[in-house]
């Protein structure tokens, strides 16, 4: 079997390691030089909406997926007819835009917080009026690891936001005070068979995401999360992987945005669950049983953000993964997993591992 992947980023090198165990062959469409995933299969070096490469790759491979969440959704349409494309290309359209991305939440009664849509000036102090501040100024498309976010701390800030996004369509949302957040990743099989991983709570600082930890420990949680992830799912008619991020508050869950990919906060399951996400991945849209998504342990994640530590490396805990990118201050060049025999200990690795990253 040949799978053709869109994007060769770290998600792309994962889900070829994964591939390569399975023994399916890979073929990726990245514009980069010398992207991670070079190592796991052909690359075509070529831009994201290439109709030739990506006709190219709808005849070689059985089904197309992509790794990347701004691949463009007409480029994928195109090759539909010819090679099954999973995710859903309709769950990427939803997802590039936060507008549609809240309207398909609230149609399917998943809590989230206010939000008010931006097209003027006008809009925004309405915006205001009706959130109230703090409130978080995002666009509405485009927008990663806090990139194109502006929080409005009071009135004063209005101008200066407008000044930051304004060219832009933009979505405000209410400030949420939340206690922490997590992750529900559920996969989804062609004939509609779904496993959702134990509950991940996540630490983000500038928007990016340093820790994860699962699972989480309250039965409430687990069951509404894996609940709004099924309906999710169920209604996009999905195949693959899908990552619902999400607030807690007051013991309450408020949805942030969603993934129609394997994700970050997923990548402890390569150690940690009994299937990991990227062979899960692979089985759902490759038409292949799924693999049981149960935790093996107390698995804990330590990003390495904009460099990669000579400490972290001589500490010798965990289970380093170096995606061999260049350095760049806030670029994610690896991670380090923990699986530990309780949480307590998970916990005072992964604090270890975090004190010697920053
Ligand atoms: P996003 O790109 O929307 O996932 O935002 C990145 C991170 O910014 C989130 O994981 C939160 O830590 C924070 N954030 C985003 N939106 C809000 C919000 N409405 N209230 C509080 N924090 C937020």
């Amino acid at each position: 079997m040949r799978i053709g992947i869109v994007g060769a980023g770290q998600l792309g090198q994962m889900l070829g390691f994964a591939a390569r165990d399975l023994g399916v062959q890979c073929c990726f469409l990245d514009p980069s030089l010398s992207p991670p995933a070079a190592e796991c299969g052909d690359v075509l070096q070529r831009p994201f909406d290439d109709a030739q490469a990506l006709a190219e790759m709808a005849a070689s491979c059985d089904v197309v997926t992509y790794e990347f969440e701004n691949v463009p959704v007409a480029a994928l349409l195109e090759i539909e007819d010819d090679v099954p494309v999973y995710p859903p290309p309709e769950a990427l359209r939803l997802a590039q835009d936060r507008l549609d991305e809240k309207q398909l939440f609230d149609r399917l009664d998943i809590p989230l917080p206010a939000y008010h849509a931006i097209e003027s000036r006008q809009d925004l102090d309405a915006a205001s009026t009706k959130l109230g501040t703090p409130m978080v100024v995002k666009t509405r498309r485009l927008g990663y690891d806090g990139k194109g976010q502006y929080v409005v701390r009071s009135s004063d800030d209005l101008g200066r936001a407008w000044e930051t996004l304004g060219t832009q369509a933009l979505i405000a949302e209410q400030w949420v005070p939340f206690d922490y957040e997590v992750s529900a990743i559920g996969v989804r099989a062609v004939d509609g068979d779904t496993r959702i991983y134990p509950l991940t709570r996540n630490v983000h600082e500038q928007g990016i995401l340093r820790t994860s930890q699962s699972p989480v420990d309250d039965a409430k949680l687990v069951e509404v999360a894996g609940d709004y992830v099924r309906r999710l799912l169920t209604h996009l008619d999905y195949v693959g992987v899908l990552a619902l991020e999400l607030f807690v508050m007051d013991g309450r869950l408020l949805a942030n945005e969603f993934a129609p990919r394997v994700h970050n906060s997923g990548h402890w399951t390569i150690e940690g669950a009994r299937t990991s996400q990227f062979e899960n991945h692979l089985r759902a849209v490759l038409d292949l049983p799924l693999g049981a998504a149960d935790a093996t342990g107390h698995a804990g994640m330590v990003n390495l953000i904009g460099t990669i530590p000579e400490a972290v490396r001589e500490l010798g805990v965990g289970e380093l993964h170096d995606y061999g990118k260049a350095p760049r201050p806030g670029r994610k060049l690896g991670h380090v997993t923990v699986v530990a025999g309780s949480a307590p200990e998970r916990d005072r690795l992964v604090e270890r591992i975090a004190q010697t990253v920053t």
